[in-house]
């Protein structure tokens, strides 16, 4: 938290950059208090994942902090205390940690509480007034975080009640609608905002279901929660197969390759590469070829060379694995 080093704030926001957070902040802002917005940068939001810590000013008012989270989070959604939603998606574990690690930086910056823009019932679970509770009562946060948009559908925050907040200025937003919430920005000046949500890949089944076959298999690190957003993946006799969709995918791929991989591409013609786990035995690596040689539009055998992280080739001779045999490996 080097950034932060002799920085003071009066609330610190839990931040994600979407409109509700926007929100949130700038409510806070104009009552005159300094307001700090800490987005985590976790990694399962689409894209790659730039784990850096960043402190900038927004337009909007308030000062953004973005801070990286890895292994211990990592822990925490592996093994959710409260369970998963839906998909992958732990919520109530995930936000308790968040709450506890913002409640660090409001420590540190001297802040006297918290805040974020949950808009009370707008998610089917975590965003229930029993969750919000539970949620506070776990992060060692009771009374101390204030909700700007659905402040006054719930008990007084510490923060209003001590008249570091302002309750008559904040709102009492209800639900899945984001008309008032538009309306809001419109007032507010508030102009370019990201469309809603789905920026979490716990949530997407498809992530979900390797993200499971991974944990299950001992093979969820940080490295593996960027590859599980690549390319196609396979489990073949029990090993770990990722295969590249398009050019991207694939030098995407072969960036990753490293101790733990043997990495798979087509000789003498176009078609995906893709990594095998390091243990695969002779049998697998074949089978590997064989699902490659599937994507390479060519009924033929092709060849296949495999690379072994030591600098050891081998060659092999691959005929196409019929579409409904790929399909039985398919995670
Ligand atoms: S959607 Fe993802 S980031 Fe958001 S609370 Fe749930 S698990 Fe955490």
């Amino acid at each position: 938290m080097r950034e932060l080093k002799g920085k003071k704030y009066d609330i610190v926001l839990l931040y994600s950059g979407g409109l509700d957070s926007i929100l949130a902040g700038v409510i806070l802002a104009r009552q005159g208090l300094k307001v700090l917005a800490v987005k985590f940068i976790h990694p399962f939001g689409k894209g790659v994942w730039q784990p850096q810590e960043k402190f900038y000013s927004s337009p909007h008012g308030f000062d953004i902090y973005e801070v990286p989270l890895g292994q211990d989070y990592l822990e925490v959604i592996k093994n959710p205390r409260h369970g998963y939603g839906s998909n992958a998606n732990p919520c109530l574990d995930c936000k308790i940690y968040f709450m506890k690690k913002a409640k660090e930086i409001a420590e540190q910056v001297g802040a006297r509480g918290l805040a974020t823009g949950e808009v009370l019932g707008q998610r089917p679970f975590s965003q229930r007034r029993s969750a919000m509770r539970l949620i506070e009562k776990e992060a060692g946060v009771e009374g101390k975080v204030v909700r700007p948009l659905c402040a006054k559908l719930l008990p007084p925050s510490q923060l209003e009640t001590e008249g570091t907040v302002d309750r008559e200025k904040l709102y009492a937003i209800r639900g899945r609608g984001r008309k008032i919430q538009m309306k809001l920005a419109e007032e507010f000046g508030i102009k370019d905002y990201p469309p809603p949500a789905g920026g979490c890949l716990l949530t997407d089944p498809g992530y979900a279901r390797r993200f499971f076959d991974a944990r299950e298999h001992g093979e969820l690190d940080l490295e593996m929660t960027q590859l599980l957003k690549i390319g196609r993946h396979f489990r073949i006799n029990g090993h770990k197969l990722i295969v590249g969709r398009n050019q991207h995918e694939n030098e995407l791929l072969e960036k990753f390759f490293n101790q733990w991989w043997i990495l798979l591409e087509p000789k003498d013609i176009k078609g995906p590469s893709a990594l095998l786990i390091i243990e695969a035995d002779q049998e697998t690596i074949e089978l590997g070829a064989k699902i490659i040689a599937r994507y390479c539009r060519t009924e033929e055998p092709i060849s296949v060379e495999a690379k072994f992280p030591e600098g050891k080739t081998l060659t092999l001779e691959a005929s196409p694995l019929p579409p409904e045999e790929v399909e039985k490996w398919t995670i």
